[in-house]
């Protein structure tokens, strides 16, 4: 491959995205020397005293071997070196399926780090914490607007505790009334923290499936769908990227029995501005404002995932609640019905206020735009790569496309050797092997603001890998061969990560 040649004048690259200056970089243990410090302080002026005559044995750390010894410049050059090797959102394409890597405006973290948020200890009396209590009671009434969810909670730190803080209330309102039920109904698309949510509230998962569309099976909702049954957990849009049309009519089978409809809200940013969950039949929703409203979520968090309720949920909502009487903003532990506290403090309030600036920055009609773009860098995608790629369920789909390696079959070529290549060209992998419902699923999500430029160049990628599957499929099977690292065992690396090279 030709290193650098550009993309407009050889169509065997696609980018050449990755020929950074690179250095080699040993790990921490293997550097410095002995007595090498980062500061230096004045010589003591009070009589030196044994740290063990101060505090009790099991408060003082052992000596630890070869700790490594650095100065300043050493520690600040070893880890940015190290951040130079990651791949981020803010330095290439980042087509992560399900995840939604999320544009973030610079201004969002000006806003996060102003001193009189940042600084603000969380222990503050409410008398002298107004203001923030005033972004998070403004946030909770943009949520409640953009979802049409008449009460929202800021408190779930991420959308797996949104969804077990959802199925919480759902229990305990369904319980008050005299029987929690047994079962929820997933449809065999949903996330993998669905049924993980209902079975940690006591719940056993029923899957539904999925019809050729890959929407739910109505038929097959209504016979399942009983009295045992407390709610339906569906994804709308779901994880292939499709709205679920009937949702009216699932809405009404699922409570016409006494059940709850709750809507895994991962996919908003599909929707936000354009649909309101709170009026389609849904008693609640989580957000993952992640995924939706700002806030980078490489390397796993934090994040935030709010849960939304209808009015008959309200009293079981996480304390405290926010509440405004007059003027003065009020957080109400005093909720006899409420599940109960769910997160130290009040959530992740950066991540809160990230949304909260994401939201006021692009009001509604901006908010609406980014959905509507967000659909179009998708289906863009998808309508030029769908005579290459297969497309398991090639119906309409909003702002993610589900491929997969079929028409690869024969090649030794899988959606693995794919997402691999990918690398070669510059680009972070998509989501593979999810949705489970698709075999060797291969999920693209292109950010709403990426250019027309960058998801050509992307697609140029798809199409010189599916060439090279045909013509040369060992070559993309040894990809990548451009990074640092090219195939680790990933299931032993998470397992057994080596965090220090023996000598
Ligand atoms: C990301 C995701 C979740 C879980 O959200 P976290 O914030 O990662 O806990 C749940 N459902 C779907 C469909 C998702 O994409």
């Amino acid at each position: 491959m030709n290193e650098n040649s550009s993309p407009q004048t050889d169509k065997k690259t696609s980018t050449v995205a990755t020929n950074g200056l690179i250095f080699n970089e040993p790990v921490v243990f293997d550097l410095g020397s002995p007595g090498r410090q980062a500061y230096s302080l004045p010589e003591c002026d009070v009589p030196e005293v044994e740290i063990e005559t101060l505090l009790p044995p099991d408060e003082i750390r052992g000596p630890i071997d070869d700790f490594p010894e650095l100065g300043e410049l050493d520690v600040v050059r070893h880890f940015t070196r190290l951040s130079q090797w990651n791949f981020s959102i803010d330095t290439n394409f980042y087509p992560l399926g399900s995840c939604t890597m999320k544009y973030n405006p610079k201004i969002n973290e000006n806003m996060a780090r102003l001193p009189g948020f940042s600084q603000h200890h969380p222990y503050t009396p409410e008398e002298f914490s107004q203001g923030s209590l005033q972004v998070l009671f403004d946030l909770q009434e943009c949520l409640q607007e953009i979802s049409g969810m008449p009460h929202v909670s800021l408190q779930p730190a991420a959308g797996a505790q949104g969804e077990f803080a959802g199925m919480l209330m759902i229990h305990d309102y369904l319980a008050a009334q005299g029987n929690p039920r047994k079962k929820v109904l997933l449809p065999d698309s949903a996330h993998g923290t669905n049924p993980a949510s209902s079975a940690l509230c006591g719940y056993t998962a029923i899957q539904i499936p999925s019809n050729k569309d890959g929407l739910i099976d109505i038929e097959k909702l209504e016979q399942l769908m009983d009295g045992d049954t407390a709610a339906i957990m569906l994804t709308n849009p779901n994880t292939l990227g499709m709205f679920e049309k009937d949702i009216l009519k699932i809405t009404d089978i699922v409570h016409k029995k006494g059940g709850l409809v709750y809507c895994d809200g991962a996919n908003l940013n599909a929707v936000m501005g354009i649909v309101k969950m709170g009026e389609m039949g849904i008693d609640v929703l989580h957000f993952n404002l992640h995924k939706t409203f700002s806030t980078p979520h490489g390397g796993g968090g934090p994040g935030a995932g709010p849960v939304g309720v209808q009015e008959k949920l309200a009293s079981f909502l996480p304390v405290p609640v926010i509440e405004k009487n007059g003027s003065h903003y009020h957080m109400n532990y005093d909720r006899p019905q409420s599940i109960g506290k769910l997160k130290i403090f009040y959530g992740n309030f950066g991540i809160l206020l990230r949304a909260y600036a994401y939201i006021l920055t692009l009001g509604p009609d901006g908010i609406k735009e980014a959905a509507q773009s967000a659909v179009l860098n998708a289906n863009y995608i998808k309508s030029q790569l769908k005579d290459i790629y297969h497309l398991p369920y090639p119906g309409p789909s909003l702002h993610e496309c589900v491929f997969n390696d079929k028409n690869q079959a024969g090649s030794k070529v899988t959606t693995m050797d794919i997402a691999k290549a990918l690398i070669d060209h510059g680009f972070h992998p998509p989501t593979v092997y999810f949705p489970l419902i698709v075999k060797a699923a291969l999920m693209v999500e292109p950010t709403e603001t990426e250019s027309k430029e960058t998801l050509d160049q992307f697609i140029q990628a798809m199409k010189v890998i599916a060439e090279q599957a045909k013509d040369d499929p060992d070559a993309v099977h040894d990809t990548p061969k451009r990074p640092k690292v090219s195939r680790p065992d990933e299931a032993h690396a998470a397992r057994h990560p080596r965090l220090r090279w023996k000598k």
